[in-house]
């Protein structure tokens, strides 16, 4: 693994957009280095492995997609920030090849650049995979093997994050999001063990363990508030016809109703197979589990699918809530999206909140609730209980409940 240290690297044929960047870089504590040359560029990914790559789109004899195409080859973990000045639209559709290409985008810098929005950015990569670039596996190659070692020493845990409801402000909830608590390496993100647990066919027993985890800490402490806990299901794990038994055992172990949980399958798992998962879905919403389709709106929903399937709830995908605020287009996408949920009778919940302006905004357009940094980052058990406390007031009970 490398060390800690944080570095940008820029590739931009405006010499003072360079100089910029980098003093802007380093007052922000990362080491900087800026190119125009595109085989320099290169050599330097291989070489510095810079942590950040602020990329110009448009430069003489170079483009920008092919640059992004290449980076994805070379299989780098760097945040790139997209910076362009023809516009937003090409910068936001630039980043979205960068995504689609699985590569790690914390957003776009209009140019002429605002200092504050690049440190913005370039301190914003924790949703990604902070785990000392453990994200694609180049410096940390997790195996099947390690993921069965893991899951033998019962070190796959949950961490949660608060969701709130965008008109009140209470919280109604948590999402458990999957950590891996590793002796060696420290805290482990999913973007580097779901896929290879799934590779490995070991993906139920690790959302098992999860479940476990996030559902005895919860009957603990919350279940008795009237709260809300999410967890994430992949559809291999979904796919298992023991899971709802599997789920509703531990419901009752620990005290936990199932109109309490919700369990969260992303678009793409839905509509894979609409017709496996009609079947599949409805069993859980038959035993009273509430069910949320995740990261809506990057996918290729069929609408009439998506009224199909016994959804309770669709969660906007961060990409179009974190840019709501600067772009017209992605606000345009979150109204759709919610006014759709609203004739759908589902439940709209926001994920990638980031400031205070987004949530107004949210809230002015009807969303029922909203998770992301601006309310509250993904915490550890204790740390997620004494948050809960702080937030209340002095004699105020967790949504409103005595
Ligand atoms: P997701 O379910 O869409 O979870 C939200 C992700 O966004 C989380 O990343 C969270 O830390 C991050 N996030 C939350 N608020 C913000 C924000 O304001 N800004 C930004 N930039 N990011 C934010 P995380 O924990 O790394 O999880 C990534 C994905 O891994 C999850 O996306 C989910 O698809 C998957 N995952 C997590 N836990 C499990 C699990 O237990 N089982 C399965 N199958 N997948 C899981
Ligand atoms: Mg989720
Ligand atoms: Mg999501």
């Amino acid at each position: 693994m490398t060390s800690n240290e944080k570095r940008v690297l820029t590739i931009d044929d405006d010499g003072a957009a360079c100089r910029t960047i980098d003093l802007v870089a380093r007052t922000a504590g990362f080491e900087a280095r800026s190119t125009s040359d595109a085989t320099e560029f290169f050599r330097l990914v291989e070489d510095w492995q810079p942590t950040h790559l602020v990329l110009d789109l448009v430069m003489p004899g170079l483009d920008g997609v092919d640059v992004l195409h290449r980076l994805a080859e070379m299989g780098t973990d760097a945040q790139v920030i997209v910076t362009s000045g023809h516009g937003q639209r090409v910068a936001e559709a630039a980043r979205r090849v960068a995504r689609e290409l699985s590569l790690a985008s914390p957003g776009i810098l209009p140019k002429p650049f605002s200092a504050s929005l690049l440190r913005r950015l370039l301190h914003e990569d924790e949703g990604v995979s902070p785990c000392a670039n453990a994200g694609s596996g180049r410096f940390l190659a997790i195996t099947a093997a390690d993921i069965n070692s893991g899951l033998e020493r019962r070190e796959f845990v949950a961490h949660y994050q608060p969701k709130i409801d965008c008109a009140t402000e209470r919280i109604v909830g948590f999402e458990a999001l999957a950590r891996w608590d590793h002796p060696e390496v420290g805290v482990v993100f999913p973007d580097s063990f779901i896929r290879q647990a799934e590779d490995g066919d070991l993906i139920n027993a690790l959302s098992e363990q999860v479940a476990e985890s996030a559902l005895a800490w919860f009957g603990r402490t919350f279940a008795p508030h009237g709260l809300e806990l999410a967890l994430n299901f992949s559809g291999r794990a979904v796919s298992d016809p023991g899971l709802a038994d599997a789920m509703s055992s531990l419901c009752t172990r620990y005290g936990v109703c199932e109109t309490q949980i919700v369990l969260e399958v992303t678009e793409t798992y839905a509509m894979a197979d609409p017709t496996a998962a009609l079947a599949l879905l409805t069993r859980f919403r038959i035993r009273g589990f509430q069910l949320a389709i995740d990261d809506f709106g990057i996918g290729y929903s069929s609408l009439a699918q998506l009224a199909r399937l016994p959804f309770s709830e669709l969660k906007v995908d961060r990409s179009f809530v974190a840019s709501a605020r600067t772009s017209e287009e992605s606000r345009k996408i979150v109204a759709a999206l919610i006014s759709l949920s609203h004739s759908l009778g589902l439940r709209v919940a926001a994920e990638g909140v980031e400031d205070g302006e987004t949530l107004a905004i949210l809230r002015d357009l009807g969303c029922h609730h909203a998770q992301g940094y601006f309310i509250g980052r993904p915490m550890g058990p204790e740390e997620t209980r004494i948050w809960v406390e702080n937030k209340l007031a002095p004699g105020q009970a967790i949504n409103g409940r005595p």
